[in-house]
């Protein structure tokens, strides 16, 4: 038989971690308040994401359960944290809070108000906004805390401290002296999810290699996930989730070069993050590839020399009112865009495209 699902769910939290995917699944009850789900076309499961212009009268609140888990890119719970803006209520809700609920600030404060409906928005924001001003203080020394060690870890924000050593013995030899294992002692490990994803599919009497297989390719079956950790506590949630990046030689920490965020890149060579809070919004890293195209593009010898001379042109063509000069001026316009075109699809070089812009 398989196993039972037991695992709690209800204000509890549950994050497991697949590193050769690079996924990050979790379960936790949250309140509907200008949210919205969004399935992404890489990921199995939904994300949330905030949707401000959303205005609900009322308010509901929804769970993810095992078999229907949020679904994230690896590392996301650590990285929103480090980002966390916490301002104010609106702005911790938002970067924050909205993505996974209130129920794990119960080690900070004793009576979170279960799940419920709310009939207006204001009783939703009268009911969270105290209990955020009086957390706010160890909120903001709890990321403290963590933003030190990621800083010294991968020598972030002008930390150059310990250069020669790794990640992983800067990450141990900061858990040791802050005592970061204070943060373990309210996880429990569930050996389950191999099966979490779609457990009813496998009918255990007729199970055969060939089945197995399918499942394996279909994700049903997934070795490559972690254990469940589960527990209710954000400090023990972050203290996993730093023990998951640390641990894992392969990934690292940057901060972005355009808005500073805390992110981690697919490819060692980025300098921008793709971070987003909202549905549409536009990332770090599409402004800065644009931007750096249209630098690229202002050091080409042959783009330079093709602007001056369509500049040239141009006026020629105003001045004088024959025809064949016109006809001359958008021939050459439209060859000269086309090697331009060439030029950015790597079929020729820079050097060619400047010989055909003077030649021509
Ligand atoms: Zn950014």
């Amino acid at each position: 038989m398989l196993r039972e699902d037991n695992i709690p769910i209800k204000d509890y939290f549950n994050i497991w971690f697949n590193r050769e995917k690079r996924k990050e699944f979790y379960t936790t009850s949250i309140s509907l308040y200008k949210t919205t789900f969004y399935h992404d076309k890489s990921n199995r499961f939904l994300n949330i994401l905030f949707n401000d212009s959303k205005n609900d009268k009322e308010i509901y609140f929804s769970s993810a359960t095992l078999l229907e888990p949020f679904e994230e890119s690896y590392g996301t719970f650590l990285i929103k944290f480090l980002n966390a803006n916490f301002a104010s209520f609106k702005t911790f809700y938002r970067t924050f809070f909205c993505f996974y609920g209130f129920s794990i600030l119960c080690e900070f404060y004793a009576s979170i108000p279960s799940l419920k409906f709310f009939k207006t928005e204001d009783e939703f924001i009268e009911t969270y906004q105290p209990i955020f001003n009086k957390v706010k203080p160890k909120l903001k020394k709890l990321q403290y805390l963590i933003k030190q060690c990621v800083d010294y870890m991968y020598n972030l924000n002008n930390n150059s401290i310990d250069k020669n050593y790794t990640p992983l013995e800067k990450y141990l030899s900061y858990s040791i002296f802050n005592n970061l294992f204070k943060y373990s002692t309210n996880i429990e490990v569930y050996y389950y999810q191999q099966f979490a994803h779609d457990i009813y599919h496998i009918a255990s009497q007729s199970i055969t290699p060939k089945i197995v297989r399918e499942h394996l390719e279909n994700g049903i079956i997934n070795i490559g996930d972690s254990p469940i950790f589960h527990t209710s506590y954000l400090s023990n949630i972050l203290y996993i989730s730093l023990f998951e990046i640390a641990s894992n030689t392969s990934i690292r920490i940057k901060v972005c070069k355009n808005c500073g965020k805390y992110f981690i890149p697919l490819r060692n060579t980025e300098k921008y993050c793709d971070i987003v809070y909202c549905e549409n919004e536009v990332t770090c890293k599409m402004i800065g590839a644009n931007n750096s195209y249209s630098k690229k593009r202002n050091t080409i010898e042959g783009i330079k020399f093709y602007r001056n001379n369509y500049q040239r042109r141009l006026m020629q063509v105003k001045r004088s009112n024959d025809e064949e000069i016109r006809i001359a001026f958008e021939n050459w316009k439209k060859l000269a865009k086309e090697k331009i075109k060439e030029f950015n699809n790597n079929k020729i070089s820079e050097e060619e495209l400047l010989e055909w812009i003077k030649e021509n």
